[in-house]
């Protein structure tokens, strides 16, 4: 894929040392694009300022929200290198939300290689300070001016690129989770496999609904018999009980996360017993009662892993180790991020260096 390169003449001033990033609120100078028209195919791949894009009202887009997105990291190497984390995977991630929503497939070198370029270029945007990475958002739009209901069959691919502040700020701290008993995010044969907007919009009233409460997320469960964990807002779920590690296993509505795979990956080399099924919350509730729940914790590129110190569901509230970040969560905390830094040994050749 030849990529058209027009750099920015005048550069943005980037954040001070030290200053507070938040997340997804200061963008870079230079961004991503890439047109598909059908019987032409994806074309004209090009870096140019990063600026407003023009677009009809009509575009479909805006009305049945034929839309995807993906999400990855990058973190400031040696010698000035960028350091990206399985950049593959969120290549044929895309493919797969890709084939759900009839968007068109983008292989995944052409996918690795706009992603690398456009990191390449503002490299000097990826932040220093300790929990701090360039936060790189890949997205797909139906472009037609057409009020019909049909896939589209124009679209841009964007990548956007956003430094970012430490997830936590005041170091690796519990959460709060709401179970939720009341809306359900997706069903099988749904899309919940799928990273779309979609998906977000269906979540944000059972959000809303927890913040309130003072829980930090929603933990969903299935949508048929509201019975089994899923997973929580954009974040899939883990529990360590009685020594084993457990997951719901993907079953079309949880959304295969990258840090997911990777976990299950470092517990089964640990010699870990690891179970990927169903998961009810009777199971959980049964299992905190007898003191066998010991560690909760969320995994997903924003925060790598989230321990939970506390679950509500309906009228239990359960307290996870003291409410104190477990032993195992903190060692995969530490190795994943390791890895992603270039600091410790990254045996699974996971990192993809800039
Ligand atoms: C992106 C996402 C995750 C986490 O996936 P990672 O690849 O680990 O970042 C989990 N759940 C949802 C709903 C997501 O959108």
């Amino acid at each position: 894929m030849e990529i058209k390169i027009e750099k920015a003449t005048v550069l943005k001033e980037k954040p001070k040392k030290g200053e507070a990033l938040g997340f997804g609120k200061i963008f870079t100078d230079h961004m991503f694009v890439m047109d598909y028209t059908e019987g032409k195919g994806w074309h004209d791949a090009r870096i140019v300022p990063f600026q407003d894009i023009t677009l009809s009202p009509a575009s479909m887009v805006f009305h049945y929200g034929q839309e995807m997105f993906e999400g990855l990291k990058a973190y400031r190497g040696e010698n000035n290198t960028a350091r990206l984390f399985r950049p593959d995977m969120n290549a044929k991630r895309t493919n797969d939300t890709n084939d759900r929503l009839c968007i068109p497939q983008i292989p995944v070198e052409d996918f690795v290689d706009a992603v690398k370029a456009v990191v390449d270029i503002d490299r000097d945007w990826i932040p220093e300070e300790e929990g701090t990475s360039l936060y790189i958002r890949p997205f797909i739009i139906a472009t037609d001016a057409f009020l019909g209901v049909a896939p589209s069959k124009t679209y841009k691919f964007i990548i956007i690129l956003s430094p970012s502040g430490a997830y936590y700020a005041s170091g690796l701290k519990p959460v709060g989770i709401w179970i939720e008993d009341e809306y359900v995010r997706a069903v099988k044969g749904g899309m919940g496999f799928a990273k779309t907007g979609g998906n977000y919009a269906a979540s944000l009233k059972a959000q809303v609904k927890a913040h309130d409460d003072g829980y930090s997320q929603v933990l969903w469960l299935d949508g048929v018999e509201r019975k089994y964990i899923e997973e929580v807002g954009a974040m899939n779920i883990f529990f360590k009980i009685d020594g084993k590690v457990l997951t719901p296993a993907l079953n079309g509505s949880i959304l295969p996360g990258i840090t997911r795979n990777s976990v299950l990956k470092l517990c089964r080399d640990w010699g870990y017993e690891v179970e990927e099924r169903k998961i009810s919350v009777d199971e959980l509730i049964e299992a905190q009662k007898n003191g066998k729940l010991e560690e909760c914790w969320g995994t997903g590129t924003a925060a790598v892993i989230s321990p939970v110190g506390k679950l509500r569901y309906v009228d239990d509230v359960m307290l996870i180790n003291n409410e104190e970040i477990g032993e195992l969560s903190k060692k995969l905390y530490d190795t994943i991020t390791g890895i992603q830094l270039g600091k410790i040994e990254d045996e699974n050749n996971w990192s993809v260096i800039i």
